[in-house]
């Protein structure tokens, strides 16, 4: 029996990647018998990775909670009680001690995360000398600071900025449930204007919030369409937080969250796709198969941050184990 009638054959080569996936498309990969979906995905990966290589990242919260958004999964919103404290933000020796330390860890990209809506003009002043350290130090630098003006993206650029971090989050239907403070259209004007700054887009969403395998559908075809495929593709499994709207929802399939990651590594063959949030409560074996479906970036070090993700030590035996390395 084939499958080949269900989605372009092009999807499999190592042609320039497509843009213009359509939802029928994206579905029907989603609903592939699971090992021609993964023989699928682990094509496209060999096309186009070394698969024995796994890119390493480190995320630190620079500046912790107090956010004034809504977003329905996080601990970090002023606006739900999970206690979180609200923070100022970090002094720049201290991120670059955090850095220097992610750098010894293995690390090749350091990312800085603040829970703002957007960043006011004085703390870019000190976000740029971060990135500008982390620079100097070797490593990539990435930050995630929520909505910006182009202004702002094209001075974050010119410190020296590698990635900026903006999620989509879910489909564009299922959004409105989960953020009601900016609008999906928000979302795409910054990621056009970190784009036209000429820093590299890291995009993704996150999985397990109550969607349904539409919406799930929705977003992989959303960012498969976008007129550049981001070059950091995350993939999150929610991690449900106390005090959160989205604390006791049911939890999402192992298996269907495999099926998201390989849906990214088809549609989107030269991205980067990160295992992202969510790993601390999955088994090896899950996580196994979500390098086998072509995901090859994690966020390395004992905290996401404000959630816990798996220690460092549990990492490397995991890498080790799976004949894994990290990528240069
Ligand atoms: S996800 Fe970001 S923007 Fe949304 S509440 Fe949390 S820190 Fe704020």
């Amino acid at each position: 029996m084939s499958y080949a009638a269900d989605v372009s054959p092009r999807s499999a080569t190592t042609d320039a990647p497509r843009h213009d996936w359509t939802r029928e498309e994206v579905r029907a990969l989603f609903d592939l018998p699971f090992p021609e979906l993964m023989f699928r995905a682990q094509s496209v990966h060999r096309q186009n990775f070394d698969p024995a290589e796994v890119q390493i990242s480190t995320l630190l919260s620079i500046k912790t909670g107090g956010c004034p958004e809504d977003c329905a999964y996080c601990p970090q919103s002023a606006r739900y009680d999970t206690g979180v404290r609200a923070e100022k933000l970090m002094a720049l020796d201290t991120v670059l001690a955090e850095a220097r330390a992610a750098k010894a860890a293995g690390a090749s990209r350091f990312c800085m995360g603040a829970a703002w809506r957007e960043p006011k003009e004085r703390d870019l002043d000190t976000v740029c000398a971060m990135v500008a350290g982390v620079k100097s130090l070797g490593l990539e630098a990435c930050a995630t600071l929520g909505m910006l003006t182009a202004p702002q993206a094209q001075r974050l650029k010119e410190a020296g900025l590698d990635f900026y971090n903006h999620n989509l989050d879910t489909s564009p239907e299922f959004y409105g449930d989960i953020i009601t403070t900016r609008t999906y259209r928000d979302r795409l004007e910054t990621l056009d204007r970190v784009r036209d700054a000429g820093i590299h887009v890291c995009c993704g969403g996150i999985v397990g919030m109550g969607e349904t395998r539409e919406d799930r559908v929705g977003m992989i075809a959303t960012l498969a369409s976008l007129p550049a495929h981001p070059e950091s593709v995350p993939i999150n499994m929610l991690v449900q937080v106390a005090g959160t709207p989205l604390a006791g929802q049911s939890a999402l399939d192992g298996l269907e969250f495999v099926r998201t990651v390989a849906a990214a590594r088809i549609t989107m063959p030269r991205s980067m796709v990160r295992l992202s949030a969510g790993r601390e409560d999955m088994s090896e074996e899950t996580q196994a198969l979500c390098f086998l479906a072509g995901a090859n970036s994690i966020f390395y070090g004992p905290k996401l941050l404000t959630t816990p993700n798996p220690g460092r030590h549990r990492d490397r035996e995991l890498l080790h184990k799976l004949g894994l390395s990290p990528m240069e």
